[in-house]
């Protein structure tokens, strides 16, 4: 039996499947409301972009799970 615990909100996703009910990002598992709350932190950092770039975005991602807390 395999657990995943989602690292932000530490609820237990019952039957995890990745992509399906849990996304993992780098180090992090998130479970899909969660990793749906980050999206939306990291388009609210990246609106305040002149320009849409990769490495602003990878900026913004990485500042947003550096926020959650393994
Ligand atoms: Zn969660």
């Amino acid at each position: 039996m395999l657990y995943v615990y989602c690292d932000n909100c530490k609820k237990n996703i019952p039957s995890p499947r990745s992509g399906k009910n849990f996304v993992t990002i780098f180090d992090k598992d998130l479970c899909i409301p969660c990793s749906e709350k980050l999206e939306q932190d990291i388009r609210v950092l990246m609106a305040k972009e002149k320009d849409y770039h990769l490495e602003a975005f990878a900026k913004n991602q990485k500042s947003v799970l550096d926020r959650i807390k393994k």
